[in-house]
């Protein structure tokens, strides 16, 4: 098939139990420029029963790709790999919402430049930038989450959604942008040096307990 994509692709092949494969769309913030989107579009027009789906993470599959006609479509979008470097969600914030405190789209890429630079890690690390406490990027939830206030950012740490959900730790209130980023860089490198390969880093503050893992990051 010619090449329509005017803008390429990264994707990440999910096997699925029905033997076609996902392939998810490596989007940072959820952002698909209009280069991307043509692309998807027309694989979607030129296969059809293959679809488009967001993710909980603020990414996009493209679903029910044929296994025979894998090759051609990764090919066709541009690269695969086999896991999605990770990504940030991030709300509208005050940018855009009547309701936001803070600017989340300019903090949420400064955030991810921190996880990148400080791993790797011993599992996934989820992030959530929220522009206010309504939390719409389920920031209380995630590995790190930020939360926007009046007077900064609420930094929380070790959030989780999975079985035995609960909310993470608040390591700081009311910080600024620069605070916020060097308390996260430094909990990012803790969660690194002292958690068991695959554990997340809620699991890790629950066997440390809450006061060993705040007293560690004053
Ligand atoms: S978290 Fe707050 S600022 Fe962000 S979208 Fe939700 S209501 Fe708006």
């Amino acid at each position: 098939m010619t090449s329509i994509v005017s803008e390429p692709v990264t994707v990440m092949p999910i096997e699925r139990k029905d033997g076609t494969y996902a392939l998810r769309l490596c989007l940072n913030q959820g952002l698909l420029t209009p280069g991307m989107t043509r692309s998807v579009m027309e694989i979607m027009e030129t296969y059809p029963g293959v679809t488009l789906r967001a993710t909980t993470g603020q990414r996009m599959n493209l679903e029910g790709v044929p296994k025979g006609k894998l090759d051609e479509i990764v090919s066709t979008l541009g690269v695969s790999i086999p896991k999605c470097p990770p990504g940030v969600s991030v709300c509208p914030g005050g940018e855009l919402c009547k309701y936001g405190q803070q600017n989340t789209r300019e903090m949420g890429d400064r955030l991810l430049e921190v996880v990148k630079a400080n791993g790797p890690y011993p599992f996934k690390v989820k992030s959530g930038v929220s522009g206010c406490g309504m939390a719409c990027s389920l920031s209380f939830v995630r590995d790190i989450g930020l939360v926007g206030i009046a007077k900064g950012w609420n930094v929380i740490y070790g959030g989780s959604a999975r079985h035995r959900a609960a909310p993470g730790l608040r390591l700081a209130k009311g910080v600024s942008d620069d605070e916020a980023l060097a308390i996260i860089a430094k909990a990012l490198v803790y969660y690194r040096d002292t958690a068991k390969k695959g554990e997340r880093i809620g699991m890790m503050v629950r066997r440390l307990g809450h006061d060993v893992v705040a007293d560690a990051l004053k």
